[in-house]
């Protein structure tokens, strides 16, 4: 962001509430870029003892991750991550546990997770977001270190399933028996 959206001036940087912000220099308009996180919604998908990860369109070939979604205005968090499980997986969805919030400092996000049933393997994908996805059994999956791979060990810990994490995209999510 650079000029004021308000405005349309240049923005500047300024010491605000204890960290340097960007903000318009007109103190008529007021405008603070205050960057406050986003929150995004991520459904750990669920049918008989497999989750499905998604990889977005654009993403590189490696890249499986949870289903998530930004939620909609005026929108709880247990409605946004079922409409995002119908929507990027083409299955009805009952809401399970809430897992957690998890923090993607790098873009900005707070992650609020939920565990997700759905009672069927068959997915249909959106070709516009969803480039490919993958049913892997819960004995194989292996979470990655980002928000939503320390979301999944946390949740595969309450199944007592106890693993280490990986680095994301690193090829190991991968069902092995199938
Ligand atoms: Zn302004």
């Amino acid at each position: 962001m650079q000029y004021c959206p308000h405005c349309r001036k240049p923005l500047e940087k300024l010491f605000l509430g204890e960290r340097d912000r960007l903000a318009c220099p007109d103190v008529q308009c007021g405008f603070v870029h205050w960057n406050n996180p986003i929150p995004v919604v991520a459904g750990i998908v669920e049918h008989d003892d497999h989750i499905v990860l998604v990889r977005n369109v654009g993403w590189p070939e490696t890249w499986y991750g949870l289903v998530t979604g930004f939620l909609e205005a005026g929108e709880m968090p247990e409605e946004g991550v079922l409409r995002e499980v119908e929507e990027e997986v083409g299955l009805k969805g009952t809401l399970g546990s809430y897992v957690g919030m998890y923090e993607f400092y790098r873009q900005n996000q707070l992650i609020i997770t939920y565990h997700v049933e759905v009672d069927s393997h068959d997915v249909r994908i959106p070709k516009h977001e969803i480039a490919d996805y993958k049913w892997v059994h819960i004995e194989k999956v292996q979470p990655w270190t980002a928000g939503t791979g320390q979301a999944l060990r946390d949740w595969l810990a309450t199944r007592g399933i106890d693993r280490g994490m990986v680095e994301f995209g690193s090829a190991n999510l991968e069902d092995r028996g199938a």
